[in-house]
């Protein structure tokens, strides 16, 4: 602790308030320094953010304060809580988060419940590509277990990673493999495809801004209109797609017009896109049929 902050309290509330205080102040652009600070120090107290403030008044032994004040300075310096506490909590999950894939965003949960909406046979076959930590493969497994789910990514870490996650979460049902999209993959065909690619314009500012900067590029951009990856999923899905089976694709909120125009020119039907809550147009589905 720096010499400024010998006035700071040693308790929960008043440790809080100053490291919120410090992020709001630093360069990490957070937009949210007061629930940063609680996910750090519940952390460091092995505890439940209800805790703290349960306990607002506790003192915090010298080892906990130094951890914690440790970790208030990487987030100053930009680096994401999800890296910082090893997890990152999607649709039901706690699930691992490593720097070798994209820290899975409320913005995906669209998706899921996108794909949960939809009518499938009961023992339907789902592939979910550029699966990452298994956010979607495994929230789709815990919610419709009968589902015959196979996750895909061509980072062998990631793949780890979402073995690892399928265990924690005991959804080991799940099969993850290691492929470049669809390289790896025998012909097979699949009621469901899903996939949040990368879909970032390559040279978009926004790289360089906030958390993203500590992502690996490759799960981010895809070329300089960011529509590579979709452009290639969405031709080459076409073999493996079951007669009138789904492919639904996350895209930026400005791409649903290109992306649906690449679903068009691919011959699939029933192009829809899907808004999320603040009316922007996310999520992307459309049907094959093999004529
Ligand atoms: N939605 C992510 C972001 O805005 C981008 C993830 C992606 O390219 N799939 O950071």
């Amino acid at each position: 602790m720096s010499k400024a902050d010998l006035s700071v309290g040693f308790d929960i509330a008043a440790q809080l308030r100053w490291a919120a205080n410090e992020i709001t102040d630093s360069a990490a652009q957070s937009d949210s320094a007061i629930l940063d600070s609680k996910l750090l120090l519940a952390y460091c107290l092995n505890c439940e953010q209800s805790y703290l403030h349960t306990w607002p008044e506790k003192i915090l032994t010298e080892g906990q304060i130094q951890q914690f004040h440790s970790l208030v300075a990487q987030r100053m310096a930009g680096h994401p809580i999800a890296h910082l506490v090893g997890y990152r909590d999607f649709w039901t999950l706690r699930l691992q988060v490593s720097n070798a894939t994209l820290i899975p965003r409320p913005e995906t949960e669209l998706l899921v419940e996108s794909a949960l909406a939809l009518a499938l046979v009961p023992q339907a076959k789902v592939l979910d590509l550029g699966t990452g930590t298994g956010a979607i493969a495994l929230s789709l497994a815990f919610e419709k277990p009968e589902w015959q789910i196979t996750g895909i990514d061509k980072s062998h870490d990631a793949v780890t990673l979402a073995r690892s996650n399928a265990v924690l979460n005991k959804l080991d049902a799940v099969s993850f493999r290691q492929s470049d999209w669809f390289s790896q993959l025998d012909a097979q065909l699949f009621d469901l495809i899903v996939s949040n690619p990368p879909y970032v314009e390559q040279h978009s500012p926004y790289l360089q801004q906030g958390d993203v900067r500590f992502e690996p590029l490759s799960a981010l951009t895809s070329g300089d209109d960011g529509l590579d990856d979709i452009r290639f999923i969405i031709a080459q899905a076409k073999p493996y797609l079951n007669d009138g089976a789904y492919l639904i694709l996350e895209h930026g909120y400005q791409q649903d017009v290109q992306v649906r125009s690449i679903f068009e020119s691919n011959a699939y039907v029933e192009i829809q896109s899907i808004a999320d809550f603040n009316g922007l147009p996310r999520i992307s589905m459309a049907k094959f049929y093999q004529k």
